[in-house]
């Protein structure tokens, strides 16, 4: 029986799903500082004019799904992504899920069991609401749980987040991605968390293991079940992409294509890295790269097709929909 994905525009079929980037970004913004502090290269509506034109050249390449992983702490505002959703021809994905890779903003330290202002967990009322009724409100359901660590273990807050992304899990099935820390081999912390919390942990993706070059490492991660994330192509201010390049070869030559997942966390306006900023020290950094320089490439060092759908449509709809 075919299986649904949430998208902004509705649940569609797990077979419409074809070529997905799974960690993109389509605005991160922070809520706050634009009331208080408008970034000068944020115009409203000429930035979703500019995700429905960068979408629309995604589908030209033979993108069909791109899955939005900003979530608290990255500026959500899923009224405004449902604007270029219902114009992109792609379909997009929401998250639930919190990014906070050390502490928990002030709400949720004081709101919770146990905590000053005693009741519920609202990061577990979050995800699951957004899981099953809808974020914000809205009829959009999130298809993902995201959440992140930095360094080589988990902080108490960051516990309490992987505690509450369990919960939603197990009682929803939506997979869950991480922000790791790769160079700090972080993937494998996320990892026991986890599988203590009860998630099986091929129903995890470990983002941005494309930023390591430790291949016992990654070939650990794999080992587990867990997705590997090469998830930053394009991102050279963090590592270059021929080492993303050489460590993706390495794991498919071990075996390791069915474990893979590429994708850029790209964004179509970001503040903290505006449009200005990345034009000129990242120009490869957006969501046409794999289609336009890196699968090529793969290709030319001898990459066969197979492969190549086994990573952009096989495991993307393996993550999204849980399957086997
Ligand atoms: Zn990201």
């Amino acid at each position: 029986m075919a299986r649904s994905v949430p998208t902004f525009t509705g649940a569609v079929d797990e077979d419409t799903l074809g070529v997905t980037l799974i960690h993109e970004h389509v605005f991160v913004t922070d809520p706050e500082l634009d009331v208080n502090m408008p970034h000068p290269e944020w115009n409203e509506q000429a930035m979703i004019e500019r995700a429905v034109q960068i979408l629309s050249s995604l589908h030209e390449r033979g993108v069909r799904t791109v899955v939005d992983l900003t979530v608290i702490g990255l500026g959500r505002d899923v009224r405004r992504v449902a604007e270029v959703a219902a114009r992109a021809p792609v379909q997009i994905v929401a998250a639930t899920g919190c990014y906070a890779s050390s502490v928990l903003p002030p709400y949720f330290r004081l709101n919770g069991p146990g905590l000053v202002v005693d009741g519920p967990d609202p990061l577990v009322d979050l995800f699951i609401g957004d899981i099953e009724r809808g974020i914000a409100g809205t009829q959009v359901r999130a298809g993902m749980i995201k959440i992140a660590s930095e360094g080589s273990e988990l902080t108490p807050d960051v516990e309490r987040v992987f505690a509450a992304a369990a919960t939603a899990h197990l009682r929803t099935g939506v997979p869950i991605t991480t922000h790791s820390d790769a160079a700090a081999r972080g993937g494998l912390a996320q990892q026991d968390a986890l599988a203590r919390l009860g998630v099986p942990l091929e129903h995890v993706v470990i983002g941005h293991s494309g930023d390591s070059l430790d291949l016992p490492y990654l070939r650990a991660l794999a080992d587990r079940g867990s997705y590997l994330g090469f998830d930053r192509f394009g991102m050279e201010h963090v590592g270059r992409d021929e080492d993303r390049i050489r460590m993706l070869r390495a794991l498919l030559d071990a075996g390791c294509a069915d474990r893979i997942v590429l994708s850029h966390d790209a964004a179509v306006f970001s503040r903290v890295t505006p449009p200005s900023w990345r034009n000129e020290h990242v120009p490869n950094w957006r969501m046409s790269h794999l289609f336009d320089t890196v699968l090529p490439q793969l290709r030319a060092d001898g990459v066969d097709e197979a492969a190549l759908h086994q990573l952009m449509v096989v495991n993307p709809r393996r993550v999204l929909t849980g399957g086997a």
